[in-house]
């Protein structure tokens, strides 16, 4: 192969201005010009390189005259054009273009040479040949160069264009990741690879997602948390080692999809030390922070036999885990799905159902143990759902409670149950009590005491008279700060019940630090109160010892007279249950209330 490098320096790389049609100034004027001739004739090259030359062209090339070494040729250095002659021995133009092709470069292919028909010029065009010049007329190959540079030229940069389309496409630019398209992509070629292969396609696809990020974003700004996203993304990339895809799938989502994994057992395992990597703090600047993933995980085929079908169960037990608190594993089960689907559905319309009129209160009375006598009553929320009919609170408070709608709807209760007490005190019922039940997730939110200072001035209800019912949960979550809230309650002058007690896992000793008024003993002890010697005896002790603290008692989910004389005779302070009556809305209470004057009479009827 020869090169321009080979050849007397003056012959070729020296422009002569003087000469017409020159190159000067031009594209072809400007810049190397790399050549590949493809022609037999040592001669006839190097003539057409000194013409081009003399026209201003500064140029290197190679000559071959063969399939292989043009080949060679091709993948050795990047070229800028092709000059190919027609015909050579044991070689020709439209084999040169073939080579050409299938070397996959994209060069202006021109056709150079003597002796060829109109014909021959055509078919050399419709198989890719730019253009047709006759040997010798240097005057008219260099327009047809330099055209067909800018063409390429053209194309290039349309391609680059494309590449970056692509990559903006399929590339999260912040964790430097695949992004949600190319996860699915990916993982649906390799699917459909392996089924193509005769092989059956097994796989965990895990959905990740942080725990509490916006938290982050809003404490620390977006520097900070998009930092914390690459950390993750490294963490997360080093668990991943080859046939894993890794993919940013959203804002603090990230999915990994794990060939080969077909049981449980091997997911979970996955799931854990993906869990693991997140053991270690995180760093930013002088801050350190903790941070805990949800992760769900789908198993190919068993939960889904593409991709977003993968994904979608995938996310949902993660949402599963997240509502379990998050810094967990679960592994997609058929009956998430009808839940989540469900829960969506319930989200939309209990946005609604506030201003649309939809909630109402019933009103369970508590009654007296000595006197029997009704001492108050317990608010209990209903939704009245235009088609589904009346929805029950265990149903719909936890969405509420995740979706943030607890707030409005928290109020609203409130409100009501306050003025409705109000109202009755005012019928000549004085005394009577009230309970409302109060979330965690309200709990926690300072907001809560003006809610309620605001209420109790509003309504003109007497603080001593409105109890907050909370879980132990909700104290042993956050003990700090719930004896903030607590005590800033009890400073209004308002009572605190723990709900549900005994479901929990607190002890009586610990609640001692807390504020709190009124233990209501769980329906799940006094349901089998006379045949379960061990309920018994629970719910003696918890009598006992609430005594003992000076806390009063409230026995649940009382039904039958059994469990009355029973409880009775532990002295229990109060009941409620079906056995008295079951919730019920404001007017059927008055006529309770109005019958109550008679001792003995409030009986369900
Ligand atoms: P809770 O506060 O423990 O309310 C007592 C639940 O036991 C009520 O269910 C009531 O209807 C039921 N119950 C009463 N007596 C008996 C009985 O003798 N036998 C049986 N088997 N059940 C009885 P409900 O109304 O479905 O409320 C369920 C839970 O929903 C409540 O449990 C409470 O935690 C929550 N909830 C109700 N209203 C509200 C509200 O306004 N706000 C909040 N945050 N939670 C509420
Ligand atoms: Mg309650
Ligand atoms: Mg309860």
């Amino acid at each position: 192969m020869n090169s321009f490098d080979d050849l007397p320096d003056s012959a070729f790389v020296m422009s002569r201005p003087a000469l017409a049609s020159s190159a000067q100034g031009s594209l072809l004027g400007e810049r190397m010009l790399r050549m590949l001739v493809v022609d037999d004739s040592e001669d006839d090259a190097v003539l057409l390189c000194h013409e081009l030359s003399a026209h201003g062209v500064k140029l290197e090339f190679t000559r071959v005259d063969t399939a292989p070494d043009m080949d060679s040729a091709l993948h050795e250095t990047e070229w800028d054009i092709v000059i190919c002659d027609h015909n050579m021995p044991g070689f020709d133009s439209l084999g040169a273009l073939e080579v050409l092709k299938r070397s996959g470069k994209d060069l202006p292919f021109i056709l150079y040479s003597g002796h060829i028909s109109d014909e021959q010029a055509f078919t050399a065009m419709a198989q890719g040949v730019a253009d047709y010049v006759p040997k010798g007329n240097i005057a008219r190959l260099v327009p047809v160069i330099e055209r067909e540079l800018r063409g390429a030229a053209v194309r290039q940069a349309v391609r680059q264009a494309d590449d970056r389309i692509k990559e903006l496409a399929f590339y999260d630019t912040l964790c430097a990741l695949p992004n949600h398209n190319l996860f699915c992509a990916r993982v649906s070629e390799w699917l459909l690879e392996t089924e193509k292969r005769g092989r059956i396609a097994k796989g965990a696809l895990l959905y990740i997602d942080v725990d509490r990020f916006l938290r982050i974003n809003a404490s620390f700004g977006y520097e900070t948390g998009n930092e914390l996203l690459r950390q993750i993304a490294r963490r997360l990339n080093e668990c991943a080692e080859a046939r894993v895809v890794l993919a940013r799938l959203g804002a603090d989502d990230f999915g990994l999809f794990f060939e080969g994994v077909d049981d449980e057992a091997k997911a979970a395992a996955i799931g854990e030390w993906v869990l693991k990597a997140f053991d270690e703090p995180f760093h930013k600047d002088r801050l350190e922070l903790y941070l805990t993933p949800s992760i769900g995980v789908s198993l190919l085929p068993k939960h889904g036999q593409e991709v977003y079908e993968l994904l979608m169960n995938a996310e949902t037990a993660m949402a599963v885990a997240k509502r379990g608190g998050g810094n967990g594993v679960r592994i997609y089960s058929r009956e998430m799905n009808a839940s989540s689907a469900e829960r969506v559905a319930l989200e939309s319309a209990l946005r609604h159902a506030v201003a649309r009129d939809e909630l109402l209160l019933h009103y369970q009375p508590v009654v007296d143990g000595a006197s029997g006598r009704i001492h108050g009553v317990e608010a209990l929320v209903r939704w009245q759902h235009p088609e589904r009919g009346m929805i029950p609170p265990d149903r719909f408070i936890p969405i509420a409670d995740e979706s943030g709608l607890i707030t409005d709807i928290g109020e609203w209760v409130l409100r009501r149950a306050c003025s409705q007490m109000k109202s009755w005190h005012d019928q000549g019922f004085a005394g009577l009590s009230m309970a409302v039940n109060v979330s965690a997730v309200q709990f926690g939110q300072p907001r809560l005491l003006e809610v309620v200072s605001r209420t109790l001035e509003q309504t003109g209800l007497d603080p001593r008279l409105l109890m907050l019912e909370i879980t132990e949960g909700v104290l042993m979550h956050d003990a700090e700060s719930a004896v903030g809230m607590l005590r800033a309650l009890k400073n209004m002058g308002v009572k605190i019940g723990v709900d549900d007690f005994g479901t929990g896992y607190s002890s009586l000793t610990y609640l001692k630090r807390f504020p709190i008024d009124v233990l209501k003993i769980d329906r799940s002890f006094v349901r089998d109160l006379a045949s379960d010697e061990d309920d018994a005896a629970i719910v003696r002790a918890i009598i006992a010892l609430a005594k003992s603290l000076h806390l009063e008692t409230v026995a649940e989910g009382v039904e039958t007279a059994e469990q009355v004389q029973l409880l009775r005779k532990q002295h229990v302070d109060r009941l409620q249950g079906y056995f008295f009556s079951r919730p019920l809305p404001d007017e059927k209470i008055s006529e309770k209330l109005a019958k109550d004057c008679d001792p003995g009479a409030v009986r369900e009827t």
